[in-house]
């Protein structure tokens, strides 16, 4: 389990490749200057994915509390793929380590939660959200691109 930040592995149910593919690549392409992509992708009776930048300078890259810039994608750029997601397939199940989304009315609902503080470890204090300098706020910059 990668508890500082990313890459978090997901695992996805209901959406073809094709279409998580093209999902990351509209997210990457309208919100992020094209710099998020896969860093593993296998399809078996799901997908198993995990996302990452291209350059650590720009947009999306996570930045430690130590201030160690990487090329693991920032909160922000997962909450923004997943919105982008639930929107084209709401009844998509996306499981990740701190959640596992049936739906997208339970991730709307609960989604928030994740960018906090993580309780009960040496990083109580910080909040994952502000793991980056991408400048996006709690609400997802991304306006239902389909
Ligand atoms: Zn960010």
């Amino acid at each position: 389990m990668a508890i500082l930040g990313y890459p978090d592995v997901m695992k996805l149910w209901g959406v073809s490749r094709r279409e998580l593919d093209q999902i990351v690549q509209s997210v990457s392409k309208e919100a992020y200057g094209g710099n998020i992509v896969f860093n593993k992708l296998e399809v078996s009776n799901c997908l198993t994915f995990t996302l990452r930048v291209v350059c650590s300078k720009k947009v999306g890259a996570s930045i430690s509390p130590s201030g160690r810039r990487s090329t693991s994608l920032c909160w922000h750029g997962h909450r923004d793929v997943m919105w982008e997601l639930f929107h084209r397939f709401p009844e998509a199940r996306l499981k990740s380590w701190d959640a596992d989304y049936h739906g997208v009315a339970e991730f709307l609902l609960t989604h928030a939660t994740t960018g906090e503080a993580i309780p009960f470890s040496s990083l109580a204090l910080t909040r994952r959200n502000k793991w980056c300098e991408c400048g996006k706020t709690e609400q997802s910059s991304i306006k239902f691109i389909s």
